[in-house]
């Protein structure tokens, strides 16, 4: 990074209804963010006291940097929090969960005590394949509901669990289950993908190969006739459940004991195994689920992620159940059969919080509006977004268009190593398309140069956690060092790695990761704004940039584009796109080169891999591509 920075920021503000604000879980910002800096500690200790433990804590934390216990001493387990907790309350017969097939009649609905139920007997049965407290599982199944009661019943008695996307081939997955040393491997006969099969079990037959840890393949056989069981390995799901007993009791677990090891995206590089802890991810996510998505009774909470991202274990599951919600799950593709089934599935269920990525909604952009407004999404009251920045633009037709020009956005940004949501705006608060919004109250968040010094407002600079939080990453696994990296790179602060502004109210925008920066004529520019400036242009559905070295300027700017339906190539389009970008940013940041493409290199959670591009057009080696979408 050179020296300056300055960055063009003009935001419409959108003002929630007073309502919102109101009835919120959290109230304002101020207040709520005063409250935790008087105290950080108290604060804390006051959200870990809604939920139940076995024995409470000697400490809130214990930082001796860069590692950090949180509830020392404390003992609990993460599912008598998700489950016994309701059961033992009037919200027993509460739906949990609902699952939606890709077929309109495939419907699976369980109340807390039927899941908690589903969960103790499959503990069971991993338990009678032999499965300890410490030993690892690994779950690659498609996204039914026995996926979810495999996670919670691994945590219920301390098997840490490793989830791999089923999205992913046999070479990652085999990866994957060696690098965790996996004793059990659960997965389905099938995924439903399109109307199509996409063969699971044969994938985990092919990835155990020399992965001598596993011992048992267990298998949900959906498809009739059953497939058979080839292999010694693999043993049915539901013959190993029959055979278990039904009462399991919650291993107590040490706030420290490990829950889960999940791999970043891969966005940046090789995928990170992160390590989470029980206590602090207990509490983190359940607080970011209450107060930040300001949960009620009555919420049915949608998060489209698939749980083999942080997403997904934070906010379809563990936090959500233990925040005592009613969560959905889906199966189903949002363009298949056509774009419109998501927003039928929204009316059909009554969603309330809905949560997904900005590759999705610039997908929606493209299809067009018509495809929403077939169904009514009256029930929706607040919408979300994570994994990317949102562009002005989508963020402006997701609140018209999905939100109706209701619904607070919460953008909130976190990261498989923070896992919870780390910066946004709380809801009623005033929201700004571009930024994701200011540091939760819980967490210190800023922008500094390489120094560690906070960057005036406007000036860019590295996104950087300034205090240890209850559910942020104790390890990399087997990767010590890189963890601790995370935490020396600007020391004393953990760094992100990426870059960021601030604007004169505090409000953060993200502007891309510090690995993808272009440096044009000595000046940093992040590929988002680049990017969103292109997006924001009639024609554009999607775009991704790069530097490329230039004899000139350092670095010239090379822009990708996917135009929107209905858009034809030109020469003159080029042209206007540049010019666009002139307009909107400065001449500095305009593209030298564009080039119109059908689809951008994306991860399996959908996230643009510019390195990919880059890469390519330099004629170099991309590194590891596991984690790239076919
Ligand atoms: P890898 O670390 O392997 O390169 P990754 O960083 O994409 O992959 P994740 O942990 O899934 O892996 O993603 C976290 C990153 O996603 C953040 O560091 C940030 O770059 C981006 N991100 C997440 N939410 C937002 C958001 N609301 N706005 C902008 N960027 C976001
Ligand atoms: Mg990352």
């Amino acid at each position: 990074m050179s020296e300056s920075f300055d960055v063009k920021l003009e935001a419409k503000t959108y003002k929630p209804d007073s309502s919102y604000m109101e009835n919120s879980n959290i109230g304002d910002w101020e207040t709520a963010y005063n409250r935790y800096l008087k105290d950080p500690d108290g604060f804390w200790d006051g959200i870990a006291k809604e939920l139940s433990w076995f024995k409470p804590w000697d400490a809130v934390k214990e930082w001796k940097h860069p590692y950090a216990k949180w509830f020392v001493n404390a003992k609990t387990n993460i599912t008598f929090n998700c489950l016994d907790r309701h059961v033992n309350s009037e919200l027993r017969n509460k739906v949990a969960l609902i699952w939606r097939g890709e077929e309109e009649e495939q419907e699976r609905i369980f109340t807390y005590r039927q899941l908690h139920r589903e969960v103790q007997r499959c503990a069971n049965a991993l338990k009678n394949l032999g499965i300890k407290k410490g030993d690892t599982v690994c779950i690659y199944m498609p996204l039914i509901p026995e996926h979810i009661v495999a996670m919670l019943a691994c945590a219920r008695i301390g098997a840490v669990h490793s989830i791999v996307y089923g999205g992913f081939g046999a070479a990652a997955l085999h990866t994957r289950i060696r690098d965790a040393s996996a004793k059990v491997v659960i997965t389905a006969d099938v995924g439903y993908r399109r109307g199509k099969h996409v063969p699971l079990k044969s994938i985990v037959g092919e990835a155990v190969v020399n992965a001598p840890s596993v011992e048992k393949i267990v298998v949900v056989r959906r498809t009739r006739p059953q497939v058979e069981l080839v292999s010694e390995m693999e043993i049915d799901y539901y013959e190993l459940l029959n055979e278990a007993g039904k009462e399991c009791e919650p291993e107590v677990m040490d706030a420290e004991d490990p829950l889960f090891i999940l791999y970043t995206s891969g966005t940046t590089g090789q995928p990170k195994g992160i390590v989470h802890t029980t206590g602090g991810y207990m509490v983190g996510t359940y607080y970011t689920t209450k107060y930040i998505f300001d949960l009620k009774e009555n919420d049915v909470h949608w998060c489209t992620a698939d749980p083999g991202w942080i997403t997904g274990h934070s906010y379809i599951v563990y936090g959500p159940l233990a925040a005592g919600a009613t969560i959905l799950i889906t199966e189903t593709v949002p363009d298949y059969p056509d774009p419109s089934v998501w927003w039928k599935i929204i009316e059909e269920f009554g969603v309330t919080i809905f949560y997904t990525a900005p590759t999705a909604i610039r997908m929606f952009m493209k299809f067009g509006e018509e495809w929403p407004n077939k169904a009514n999404l009256d029930s929706l009251r607040i919408i979300g977004s994570v994994g990317e920045p949102l562009n002005p633009e989508a963020f402006e037709w997701y609140h018209r268009v999905i939100g109706k020009s209701v619904c607070p956005i919460l953008d909130t940004w976190w990261q498989t190593e923070t896992g919870m949501h780390m910066i946004t705006t709380l809801v009623g608060e005033p929201m700004k398309p571009g930024f994701a919004g200011k540091a939760i109250p819980g967490v210190q968040v800023d922008v500094v140069d390489k120094e560690g010094n906070p960057t005036p407002p406007n000036v860019g600079g590295l996104l950087v956690i300034k205090e240890p939080w209850p559910s942020m990453m104790r390890t990399v696994h087997k990767n010590d060092e890189r963890y601790r990296q995370y935490w020396s790179t600007i020391e004393p602060f953990y760094t992100a790695g990426d870059l960021a502004v601030k604007d004169k109210d505090g409000y953060i925008m993200v502007l891309g990761r510090s690995d993808d920066i272009i440096i044009v004529a000595g000046h940093n520019i992040g590929t988002a704004e680049v990017e969103s400036a292109l997006v924001s242009h009639e024609a554009v559905a999607e775009s991704a940039v790069i530097g490329k070295p230039d004899a000139m300027k350092g670095q010239a700017i090379k822009a990708f584009v996917i135009l929107r339906l209905g858009y034809e190539q030109s020469e003159k389009l080029k042209n206007e796109l540049i010019y666009h970008v002139r307009m909107s940013i400065g001449p500095i940041a305009m593209p030298s080169e564009i080039e119109f493409v059908s689809s951008l290199p994306k991860t399996r959670s959908g996230k643009i891999m510019r390195r990919v591009l880059k890469a390519q057009e330099m004629g170099i080696d991309p590194g590891d591509i596991s984690t790239l979408e076919e």
